[in-house]
């Protein structure tokens, strides 16, 4: 089961001139439509995700326009998708996560710019950049520039989003080249509205098909010797077919401001920021009515070096904002002004962080830098005081706490199934030792975290067991990995389980079999449960009973494997001690199996809804610890780690430490239950059944309950 998104569905449906309304990446969905896309897919991954999730649960709406939605098993599935439009007129879109859905897609990439397109690609990519990323630190500028694909980078507003969108088509094509649209977390979620348009359903669609196949081309092929050309065609035809479009279609915006002396260059994304930061300087009002001019890059590649030459010219100097680093686009800027012999100042990196996100506070910062050497007659004190405030904020936050202000790392769902798995990998610690373990991405990356803190590397989606290959010969202990179930499909399959097996690696592999790609957003898997109506319907069975991890294990020749219940801590430390500790040769993996909390909770809450309604009985689990037992050591803490498990007060005056406490969030997954036993800790936990519309019978026990208790328990 997943999210249900059926007013967002509905809103696809908009036509002419109504109003939509919502969030960013669900506009680049609609967008797509009027585009009159004909295929669309992609690889979930935040902040782009609801835009596959949104078009996969519009399937029937698709089927009716004609459009294809595919869900891929990774980028480079995606990106090789794309290659429908290298023979075929058709537009095509995909979508992930950046900047590694893009370092997966590099290939067909690479492959795809070279051959070029005929029909307009665009591909969609989530720009996690920032303070909350989740991934390294890259930008997708570099990959941008390597394969000449051009690079949107909208001002974050619906209209400007949507435009970009439908232009983005029309300059891939106009160039043969794909366009990438980086959207940050903030596009994407940021909420506003536009004026529709009809959706085009596509000329070649799946209820209107090709004539035939396409002739064959050579020169439609990314091989040598078609590839010498293709280089040339990029250089010679295609750069400028694509500076002359963004020109033409005023894809670049200025905004004129009072201050004729200096001005401001800005990816488009990053312009929401600079107004928050002109705002407290007082340059700005409450409108986006700025007092300096802003050359707004909605296309940050390739740059049109007239446009550039045309801003700067006459002012004394500029100031570019561009996070990260290297800083492509001021040495692209810098070039453009010294071949147009253009002696405005340029200002960039030597004001701004080379690293980290530009918030509106490090804009300001940099902005009083320059206006103080370049518009000292502007009054900044606005911003100054603004600045001195966070900062006597900062240091009161600091004097109170007696520290800096700690990290809050994210950590796993409250009852999540992969909690008890590194609970019992402590425990087993104490018999195997302390093992080389490589992480991977997904939810078990929490296992990082206090009071884990299990992991050595990570190397990527799917990675770990590739990346624990060198170490497991230099080491007496076998290396462990740990995946998702998402990423063994995504890429520990191969580049995992079969190098492992090609090599006769000896290694143990945990593979977190939760159902889903949790940390995306529960998207289905290979492997997923089928219960959705619509899987029904097509005649797939409720549960799959061969497209199995295990069965895929068997099959590549794993003799090793082992499926335990996460939540059954003794069971699985016992597994894991027997996996370290055998003397069968080969990979030995362990499937941990229990369905995502997420999930889970998704599912059944509104079953227990309509249950209670219907005035129908409804038992619910809880844990509680009995603070008179408790001896407010927190070791059950410690092996836990759920949010639910907290600390408070004791009530009895003699108790000077403070005792475990399971608060109301607790979902009785039984973790708590399972650690004080596999652990032999203190007696203090106890298991609850709440019980809702109580039969007759409940009633009775309870009055029993309560006499027998009370005859124990004089006044
Ligand atoms: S989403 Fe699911 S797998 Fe991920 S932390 Fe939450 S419960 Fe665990
Ligand atoms: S039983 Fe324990 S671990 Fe499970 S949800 Fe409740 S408090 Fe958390």
């Amino acid at each position: 089961m997943e999210v249900s998104f059926h007013e967002e569905i509905e809103s696809l449906k908009l036509g002419e001139g109504q109003v939509f309304r919502g969030e960013g990446i669900l506009a680049v969905t609609k967008a797509l439509l009027q585009s009159g896309v004909s295929y669309v897919g992609g690889y979930q991954g935040a902040p782009v995700s609801h835009l596959l999730d949104v078009m996969v649960q519009a399937r029937d709406y698709l089927d009716e326009l004609g459009v294809h939605v595919e869900a891929c098993t990774n980028e480079a599935a995606a990106a090789a998708m794309l290659g429908a439009s290298i023979s075929y007129p058709m537009r095509g879109a995909v979508t992930w996560k950046s900047i590694v859905g893009t370092n997966v897609a590099s290939d067909a990439l690479s492959y795809l710019s070279t051959a070029g397109v005929l029909g307009g690609t665009l591909i969609v990519a989530g720009e996690d950049y920032g303070e909350g990323a989740s991934v390294a630190l890259e930008r997708t500028h570099a990959m941008a520039m390597k394969s000449s694909m051009w690079l949107l980078d909208p001002r974050p507003n619906l209209p400007t989003i949507v435009k970009m969108v439908e232009k983005g088509f029309e300059l891939s094509e106009a160039s043969n080249s794909p366009v990438i649209m980086e959207l940050r977390i903030r596009a994407c979620h940021l909420q506003g509205s536009f004026v529709a348009r009809d959706n085009r359903a596509p000329a070649i669609s799946t209820r209107r098909f090709l004539a035939g196949a396409a002739e064959f081309n050579y020169e439609r092929l990314s091989h040598p010797p078609a590839t010498f050309r293709q280089e040339k065609l990029k250089a010679d035809v295609r750069m400028p077919a694509a500076r002359k479009f963004v020109r033409d279609n005023r894809l670049n915006e200025v905004f004129e401001g009072s201050e004729p002396g200096v001005g401001i260059v800005c990816p488009g994304g990053l312009y929401n920021n600079l107004l928050r930061a002109l705002q407290m300087l007082g340059l700005a009002d409450n409108f986006g009515h700025a007092r300096l001019s802003i050359l707004v890059l909605n296309a940050v590649y390739p740059l049109v070096p007239e446009e550039i030459t045309a801003f700067c010219a006459g002012r004394r100097a500029v100031l570019l904002l561009e996070e990260g680093m290297p800083e492509f686009i001021e040495q692209d800027i810098a070039t453009i002004l010294r071949r147009g012999d253009v002696q405005t100042r340029l200002h960039g990196k030597d004001l701004l962080p080379m690293s980290g996100e530009y918030t509106a506070e490090v804009i300001v910062r940099a902005l009083a830098r320059f206006l103080g050497e370049h518009a000292a007659h502007l009054d900044t004190s606005a911003g100054m005081r603004w600045l001195e405030a966070l900062d006597a904020a900062r240091t009161r936050a600091g004097e109170l706490l007696g520290a800096p202000l700690p990290p809050r790392p994210p950590t796993f769902c409250v009852g999540c199934p992969e909690r008890p798995v590194f609970a019992a990998m402590k425990l087993a610690r104490r018999d195997i030792g302390e093992p080389h373990v490589s992480a991977d991405i997904g939810c078990h990356a929490f296992g990082t975290f206090e009071p884990f803190s299990q992991g050595n590397t990570i190397l990527g989606y799917g990675m770990s067991l590739a990346s624990a290959a060198g170490v497991a010969p230099m080491m007496a202990t076998r290396p462990m990995a740990i995946m998702g179930d998402g990423g063994f499909w995504h890429n520990g399959l191969l580049s995992g389980v079969a190098a492992n097996v090609l090599n006769n690696g000896d290694a143990v592999l945990v593979i977190m079999k939760n159902g889903y790609a949790s940390a995306t957003g529960t998207q289905n898997v290979v492997s997923s449960p089928l219960e959705s109506a619509k899987d029904l319907a097509r005649g797939q069975s409720s549960v799959h009973t061969d497209r199995t991890i295990e069965n895929a294990l068997r099959g590549l020749g794993v003799k090793w494997l082992r499926n335990v219940y996460t939540y059954r801590v003794g069971e699985m430390a016992r597994t894991l001690r027997e996996a370290f500790a055998t003397p069968e040769p080969g990979l030995k993996v362990i499937v941990a199996e229990a369905e995502c909390q997420l999930e889970r909770q998704r599912r059944i809450r509104p079953i227990l809804a309509r249950l209670l309604g219907s005035g129908q009985r409804v038992v619910r689990t809880r844990f509680g610890v009995d603070e008179d037992t408790c001896s407010g050591d927190h070791s059950c803490v410690r092996l836990s780690g759920c949010p639910s498990l907290t600390v408070k007060a004791a009530s009895d005056p003699l108790k000077v430490d403070p005792v475990a406490h399971v608060n109301n969030d607790c979902v009785g997954c039984g973790l708590c239950g399972e650690v004080a036993h596999a652990a032999i800790l203190c007696p203090s936990f106890f298991r609850a059944e709440i019980v809702q519309n109580p039969g007759a019978w409940d009633r009775l026990l309870n009055g029993l309950r309560k006499t027998v208790i009370g005859w124990l328990q004089p006044a």
